[in-house]
């Protein structure tokens, strides 16, 4: 069977062959992987900033973000059945008793770095034709959802960092004065930084959650990025035309920042205008650059002065992937043009040097696994 690989040690990225992996214990279930999504990770995986082969293997089979569908259970299987979407997580828990984390389930906060992550870190990952996995790591889909549910594990992100805010603002009255029947984030205003996938589907949860959206990106508008804005009912605002300060002006408080760019400088000139009581959230990885001048002065100030949080987060845990789930049922239910304009490509395996080491064009490519 075939599966995109990369070769840390002769960089080399490439369609290789594979033994099928074949069901090994009582709770394994095998997966036939209808499609892949490529993301910035896969990107630097491919260009060997990131990504470690598992333990005796020099290549790692890359690809985190799928969807597959069941085609064998093992005899104590009971938690999916042949014939389901299931979309699996990434993360899978270190084997050290005292992470009380890895012990919980919840290995997305692992204390000892030592998880591992399916396509990414130390375990294959998606971007082939057969997989075998446990159980306990599939989460099921709706068929409804086919089209779009490969969007699911980006769309966790966001998930997970909205249950973080609810969590941290439990600490204040934040409530909307609307009342019943009012979306929870109502009266609350919200920027999303970055356009990009990450960036569109929590564009979308956050105003699914009833906040006033404004996402800020480079490109000026109207771009098919921005016409999802629209659709979704959220204001596009380019950086062509507008600094930070003038967006900050424009928003009034600035209740949420949700930060989808992986680029540390427009993140931190974004703190700066952060508002009273206001939650900043980092979802991005960058890469390591020279150290920038940043005002610690301003920023330690409004953090105590206007009782600001500063937090990022990395997906995502099985009730995450579950939020992401019913999500995306609200999604195509509200915006359905918006969300499948999101995934702009649709390629076979044959493609994957273009997408993963080309310039990236479009908004979500997918990479089609079984024909
Ligand atoms: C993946 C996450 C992973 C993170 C860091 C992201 O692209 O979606 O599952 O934890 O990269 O490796």
């Amino acid at each position: 069977m075939k599966a995109i690989a990369v070769t840390p040690d002769t960089k080399k990225v490439a369609l290789i062959d594979q033994e099928p992996a074949q069901i090994a214990a009582p709770t394994h279930v095998k997966l036939k992987m209808l499609e892949a999504g490529v993301c910035g990770t896969d990107r630097e995986i491919c260009a060997f900033q990131y990504g470690t082969p598992p333990d005796g293997s020099n290549h790692l089979v890359i690809g985190h973000e799928s969807l597959g569908e069941v085609i064998e259970v093992g005899s104590d299987v009971s938690r999916v059945k042949v014939g389901d979407l299931v979309v699996p997580m990434v993360r899978r828990p270190c084997d050290h008793d005292d992470c009380l984390a890895c012990r919980s389930g919840r290995q997305d906060f692992c204390y000892t770095g030592d998880f591992t992550e399916r396509g990414i870190k130390m375990a294959h990952g998606f971007m082939t034709e057969l997989v075998v996995d446990d159980e306990k790591y599939m989460n099921v889909v709706p068929r409804a959802l086919r089209d779009v549910a490969v969007l699911v594990e980006p769309l966790t992100i966001a998930e997970k960092a909205l249950k973080q805010i609810w969590q941290v603002q439990q600490r204040l009255p934040w409530a909307c004065a609307g009342g019943p029947g009012k979306a929870r984030g109502s009266c609350h205003k919200a920027v999303v930084l970055g356009a990009g996938p990450v960036g569109l589907l929590g564009a979308m949860a956050l105003a699914a959650a009833g906040f006033e959206v404004f996402v800020y990106s480079r490109e000026a508008a109207p771009n098919p990025k921005s016409q999802i804005v629209d659709a979704i009912g959220g204001h596009y605002v380019s950086a062509e035309t507008d600094s930070i300060a003038r967006l900050a002006e424009h928003v009034g408080n600035i209740d949420v920042v949700y930060e989808a760019t992986g680029a540390s400088s427009v993140s931190f000139e974004m703190l700066k205008v952060l508002g009273t009581n206001g939650i900043f959230v980092f979802t991005g990885v960058p890469g390591r650059k020279a150290p920038i001048e940043v005002d610690t002065d301003l920023i330690m100030r409004d953090l105590v002065l206007k009782n600001q949080v500063v937090f990022g987060t990395v997906n995502a845990g099985r009730e995450t992937f579950e939020d992401a789930i019913s999500d995306l049922s609200v999604f195509m239910d509200k915006w359905p043009a918006a969300v499948r304009a999101l995934i702009t490509g649709r390629f076979p395996m044959a493609a994957h040097r273009d997408l993963l080491l080309g310039q990236p064009t479009g908004i979500k490519n997918i990479i089609t696994l079984v024909q």
